[in-house]
């Protein structure tokens, strides 16, 4: 018999994270859910978090990932950030259209953090997502934070900014300072949608268990999807590999330092130390020389 879950682009590994996409309630319903643990375990490898930051930079990231589902072009990408007073202070994500995201938290640990508490970390502040899909201008929306706790602060920003009804559910679950699951789902009404298919989805939502539970358990996320809706009509439509990628390089880091201007450079090739500049990312170094420097400044 047909695997009722296969989909073009699923890796082979399911344990490995991915996304899976699917509509239902005859069209009505676009639901994604994507597996981030090893995305989240990566976060944490680069940047060092204590247990909050590790559960609000990974909702955050998980979220940020399920958002940007519909980017096609290759060149596309999306960034978010969260502005926030809580002690994280804020965090940015960037993920292109081929699930690839990179990630970090303005603090990223937080003093006598022991027990996950996201609402704390991030408190009051700004979820601010921009879009650059190849037109003249990058698409930008902004909301104040729901909550805090991310999730709602998505659902918040679809409603608002994008005028989709949405359920956002994120989880990461940490244990011995380990991250053991990470993931979550986003479950969108589609224009035409009745009154009947709003019921049905909070009756569905009310009682569901964390989506971290159902990882624990074994499911995947396209069956994760599948109990949730409960709807035997459910056609999936696609799916992806995940992962936590950067993308910087000396090149990029020198238009950086360009942009900075003739004097800043000429100050900085003072030092015949030369410079080391830190991808925020991932932490990588890049060593510039005082020559490479002036080269800079005169080549720009
Ligand atoms: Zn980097």
């Amino acid at each position: 018999m047909a695997d009722p879950y296969f989909v073009e682009g699923l890796p082979e590994d399911l344990n490995e994270d991915h996304f899976v996409k699917a509509t239902a309630l005859d069209g009505y319903v676009k639901a994604c859910a994507v597996r981030t643990t090893g995305v989240v375990r990566d976060a944490l490898k680069y940047h060092g978090t204590s247990p909050s930051v590790t559960a609000a930079l990974g909702r955050f990231m998980t979220a940020s990932l399920l958002i940007s589902e519909n980017m096609k072009n290759e060149d596309d990408t999306q960034t978010t950030i969260i502005k926030c007073d809580g002690p994280v202070r804020g965090m940015t994500c960037v993920c292109d259209s081929s699930f690839h995201c990179r990630a970090y938290p303005v603090n990223n640990c937080i003093e006598g953090d022991e027990v996950p508490n996201v609402k704390a970390a991030v408190g009051t502040g700004t979820l601010t997502i921009i879009r650059d899909i190849g037109l003249r201008e990058p698409y930008c929306g902004q909301v104040e934070l729901k909550t805090g706790g991310i999730g709602e602060d998505f659902t918040y920003y679809l409603m608002a900014s994008e005028q989709t009804p949405s359920i956002v559910a994120l989880g990461v679950l940490q244990e011995n300072g380990v991250v053991k699951h990470a993931g979550g789902m986003m479950v969108q009404l589609m224009p035409g949608y009745s009154d009947r298919d709003v019921d049905y989805l909070e009756s569905r939502a009310k009682g569901f268990p964390d989506f971290t539970y159902f990882l624990d358990e074994g499911f995947t996320p396209a069956q994760i999807l599948d109990l949730f809706l409960g709807d035997p009509g459910i056609n999936y439509l696609e799916a992806s590999p995940v992962s936590f990628k950067c993308t910087c390089s000396k090149e990029k880091m020198s238009s950086g330092l360009v942009a900075l201007g003739r004097n800043e450079l000429t100050e900085l090739a003072e030092d015949d130390k030369g410079i080391d500049t830190e991808c925020r990312f991932c932490n990588s170094k890049y060593h510039f020389t005082p020559e490479e420097l002036i080269k800079l400044r005169d080549d720009a």
